[in-house]
């Protein structure tokens, strides 16, 4: 299941829904920007990386760069299943000397790579205009220059960061003081949002407007700030929605209650570049002797079910665990979640979990 809401489908939304999308969308795939990166490196050989929504368009891609190189520079394409930007193919990137990683913004600069986010093309402001009604209105008189006009908090997923900027001066235009940040350096722009960090989110404002395809960022929004009230305007499936994290909250409460039965546990450490919490991985089983680190790189209820442990904490991706574990046979948690079931903090102390830095 995608985690950030790549190209093709916004997070799991349209597959679990089975809407169809409203508007179509091509792909900027920057081939002038690859070219010039090979030219420059005289680079031999040249990596792909897709996001899952994406995959299929890969081979054209492939098709369209090997027109335009020159004879003897190699394409190649990842097969590994890429959820973000946290989750780049190392292997490939280490054996080619240019290595383009499509649909997700940088989580960490490096020379070697070339990130290409793929923009949205979709309008966001017919979206924002019908979120306004769940949004405070500005008083008709208000003096554009006072404090006075109600602050919303502005976030959105890099697919429409290119159009932030119109978002923010769209909401000012209406009498709206916009309020944001740019959280921590897991995350490349201003007011941007992902699956496993709201940190942009953290502005002075009671509403937050979410701009963006998909559920599950907003309800994780709406988590982490739950004195906020999270307005989501989703310009791709065209819907105005309100946050509401008492269903996720119920499925969480059950996921711990069950985990508290565990006798045995699995502490999963993700390999992947930009999932590891190592320390926090090695601090439960140093703690507990029934506990057992397990190095995984996907985590997916087949690779889990051979263990046939009694359940499961999930340091790799938050998203795993929130949106997959009720696939997994037996109980999926998040670290805190862990500490709750075994009884070292209490259960109206849940959070949802978030992931800081980057490597
Ligand atoms: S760890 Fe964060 S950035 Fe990576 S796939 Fe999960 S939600 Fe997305």
């Amino acid at each position: 299941m995608s985690r950030e809401p790549d190209a093709e489908y916004a997070a799991g939304d349209l597959r679990s829904t089975g809407m169809s999308l409203k508007h179509d969308r091509t792909w900027d795939y920057e081939l002038d920007r690859i070219l010039r990166a090979v030219d420059e490196r005289a680079a031999d050989t040249v990596g792909l990386q897709f996001p899952e929504g994406l995959k299929r368009r890969g081979p054209r891609v492939a098709d369209d760069l090997r027109a335009a190189l020159p004879d003897g520079v190699d394409v190649m394409i990842s097969g590994k299943p890429c959820y973000g930007a946290c989750d780049l193919d190392t292997y490939l990137m280490r054996r080619t000397d240019v290595f383009v990683h499509f649909g997700h913004s940088p989580m960490k600069e490096s020379e070697k790579i070339i990130y290409v986010p793929l923009f949205s093309n979709v309008e966001v402001t017919p979206i924002m205009r019908e979120a306004l009604a769940e949004l405070p209105a500005p008083a008709p008189d208000a003096d554009p220059e006072s404090g006075d006009r109600p602050a919303v908090g502005l976030v959105t997923t890099a697919q429409h960061m290119n159009r932030f900027d119109e978002m923010r001066s769209w909401l000012e235009a209406r009498g709206y003081r916009v309020q944001t940040r740019r959280g921590d350096e897991r995350l490349t722009h201003e007011g941007q949002v992902l699956g496993c960090n709201y940190a942009s989110a953290d502005v002075d404002a009671d509403h937050v407007l979410y701009v963006g395809g998909g559920k599950f960022h907003p309800l994780g929004l709406a988590m982490e700030h739950p004195d906020t009230e999270v307005v989501i305007a989703d310009p791709v499936n065209n819907v105005v929605s309100v946050a509401d994290t008492e269903t996720f909250v119920k499925q969480r409460y059950g996921a711990v209650h069950r985990a508290m039965d565990a006798e045995e546990w699995g502490v999963i450490f993700c390999t992947k570049i930009g999932q590891g919490r190592w320390e926090t991985a090695r601090e439960i089983v140093r703690q507990n002797d029934d506990a057992y680190l397990l190095t995984m790189d996907e985590v997916t209820p087949d690779r889990l079910r051979n263990f046939g442990l009694d359940a499961y904490v999930n340091t790799g991706c938050p998203r795993i665990t929130t949106d997959d574990g009720p696939q997994f046979d037996r109980p999926m948690v998040t670290p805190q979640e862990y500490r709750i079931a075994i009884g070292e903090e209490p259960l109206e102390a849940l959070e949802f979990d978030t992931f800081h830095g980057t490597w």
